[in-house]
């Protein structure tokens, strides 16, 4: 048995692991927040508004961020997603999405042209094949045989933005982050209680072609485990990548913290390692957790969030590390 002495010591030590992981936020809040959808940048307004005809009536979360993300994708005046995106360095759109259910069940298309709608191409991917993730010509070719029609995503804005950056073509892709927008990603917690999440682009402007983001992979650009939470990513993709973000956000939450102490210890991790190598790149996180608890953080400031709830729909400005 452990003197009382050394219990306060060994609480106190503990306590102050607890607070540097920030693992004493962790207390589980009892009030229910369902259904709730929450989606990334000033976008997710109009996106979430879709989503939420599903949701308050009663629909599956699958179903709302499937049709909350599928406006942006067929908005032509944003450039950073579906129709409308800035293509690679040769001219070419190409979009990388994926999905994920309360079950683990997960779809993802990448490097895929011609085809406006990736997010319900991952869908499918999902639901109809024995597979995650397919790309390139072989995610097309799926999609012109699931009915998908074939069209020229480039408009004339983008290609004149394009052919603006060809002049000088210095190969440095450019993120859109800086115009309030980028990736689209959405999370949903549906009635029952059903947590989904969608994460759709056409990622970094003038990328080498072939080049995919976080976007479409699973556990970096999106992660959901129905009993724990959801995170989703925007920003530079490669930075995602390398520290498996959405995945780490969500197990975060599994050992106990809250969304936002989760994406706040994940954004400090990978500040940690990459220190300078992050000058002038942005890094955002967003988070739900099976209770209806919303999260977000960024590594610089300009990212923001919309979500709707019964309650009200917002826009709300993340925190953010570097000041
Ligand atoms: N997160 C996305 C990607 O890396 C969007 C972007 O960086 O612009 O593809």
């Amino acid at each position: 048995m452990p003197t009382r002495k050394e219990f306060i010591k060994t609480a106190t030590a503990l306590s102050a692991v607890m607070s540097f992981e920030g693992l004493g936020a962790a207390m589980p809040s009892r009030n229910s927040r369902k259904p709730v959808v929450v989606s990334t940048w000033n976008f997710g307004i109009q996106a979430n508004e879709s989503a939420w005809n599903i949701l308050k009536n009663g629909g599956y979360a699958l179903d709302a961020v499937e049709a909350g993300v599928r406006i942006p994708e067929a908005d032509p005046k944003i450039t950073s997603v579906g129709y409308g995106g800035y293509p690679d360095r040769d001219g070419r759109v190409t979009l990388d999405a994926c999905i994920m259910d309360e079950n683990l069940n997960c779809g993802s298309v990448a490097c895929l042209e011609n085809i406006m709608h990736p997010s319900s191409v991952s869908r499918l991917v999902m639901e109809k094949t024995p597979h995650v993730m397919l790309v390139g010509e072989g995610a097309k070719k799926f999609a012109t045989d699931q009915g998908f029609k074939e069209e020229n995503l480039l408009t004339e804005e983008a290609e004149a933005e394009w052919k603006a950056w060809l002049k000088n073509s210095k190969y440095n892709p450019v993120p859109n982050w800086e115009k309030n927008h980028d990736t689209i990603g959405m999370l949903a917690l549906d009635a029952q209680g059903r947590l989904c999440g969608l994460c759709t682009t056409s990622g970094q402007a003038w990328k080498m072609h072939g080049r995919v983001g976080d976007s479409p992979i699973i556990g970096a650009g999106l992660y959901v485990d129905g009993e724990v939470g959801a995170a989703t990513c925007s920003g530079l993709g490669e930075e995602m990548i390398r520290i498996a973000a959405a995945h780490s956000v969500v197990e975060a939450m599994r050992a106990g913290t809250s969304p936002q102490k989760a994406c706040e210890i994940v954004m400090k991790r990978l500040y940690r390692k990459r220190g300078d190598k992050l000058k002038n790149t942005q890094v955002a996180f967003l988070a739900l957790d099976v209770q209806g608890r919303v999260g977000a953080f960024s590594l610089l400031q300009g990212f923001e969030y919309a979500q709707q709830n019964t309650d009200s729909q917002k826009l709300i400005k993340s925190g953010y590390l570097l000041t």
